[in-house]
């Protein structure tokens, strides 16, 4: 059995009890070096056999958890955040479905909810925007046209950028091009929930330069939006006013 394991945005206590325990069970542990914490390591037992998938291809990683499985032993695969944002993990499922090896996926907290933790804010507030668009910008691969970030812009809604914080000046312009006013709040945080965390926080006319004056290049998101300024209306949900199904609001 292959368990794929998100391991969180990077401190180690914020990998799930259920993929720490299959950490601690695991026979192999194939990790993405470039973005794991290698602390989680601490979780596996001694005689665990461990690979950075970093300089590994798709080919390497399938041979390795089709070894394990051919000699009974478990795979962890350990992928940043959760998989399921930026992971390639569809292609490595595919790949054992084709081979009947049998696995399943223990979630992970992605970096962008770390991120909103660390900036301490809420995405979604009421009045300003109730969606959340979570995109990156092409760079060495591209993005499907319809998703350029001048097209996601006119929404005006909060958006988190992965893989793209070498980028930001860029990035910015593009949003302003397409519809984000000048002084919409952004911010960069930089290793969300490492020890050298970093946060920039500024306008989408400032955030690419106060980005590179703090050398922020890589393992960063872009966060923007009107969700990091200070006007919301107040939630419903907690309206003494309001009634809802569990709890009866009082009328004036
Ligand atoms: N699956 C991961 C994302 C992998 S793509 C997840 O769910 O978070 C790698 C990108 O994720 C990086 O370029 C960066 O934009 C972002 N990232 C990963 N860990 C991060 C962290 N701790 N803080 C900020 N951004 C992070």
């Amino acid at each position: 059995m292959v368990h794929f394991v998100g391991a969180g945005p990077g401190d180690k206590e914020l990998i799930t009890v259920k993929g720490m325990h299959l950490l601690q069970e695991a026979d192999v542990v194939i990790y993405a070096g470039s973005l794991v914490n290698p602390e989680l390591l601490e979780y596996t037992k001694k005689e665990a056999e461990i690979f950075n998938s970093a300089s590994m291809t798709l080919e390497e990683v399938v041979a390795v958890m089709e070894r394990a499985e051919s000699n009974g032993k478990m795979t962890v695969r350990l992928h940043t955040g959760d998989p399921s944002v930026y992971g390639a993990h569809r292609e490595q499922m595919d790949w054992l479905e084709r081979l009947g090896i049998s696995y399943d996926i223990t979630p992970g907290v992605s970096s962008f909810l770390a991120a909103a933790a660390s900036l301490k804010k809420e995405y979604t507030l009421p009045g300003v925007s109730q969606t959340v668009i979570l995109t990156r910008m092409e760079g060495r691969t591209p993005v499907p046209e319809k998703e350029q970030l001048e097209a996601l812009a006119k929404h005006n809604a909060t958006m988190l950028i992965f893989l793209s914080a070498g980028q930001t000046e860029k990035a910015a312009k593009r949003l302003i091009a397409g519809g984000y006013r000048k002084d919409t709040p952004a911010a960069v945080v930089y290793k969300a929930s490492w020890e050298d965390e970093k946060i920039v926080t500024g306008t989408l006319e400032n955030i690419g330069q106060k980005a590179e004056e703090a050398g922020i290049k890589k393992t960063a998101l872009i966060a923007v939006g009107d969700f990091l300024g200070d006007q919301y209306q107040l939630s419903k949900l907690y309206d003494k006013y309001f009634t809802h199904e569990f709890r009866n609001g009082i009328s004036e």
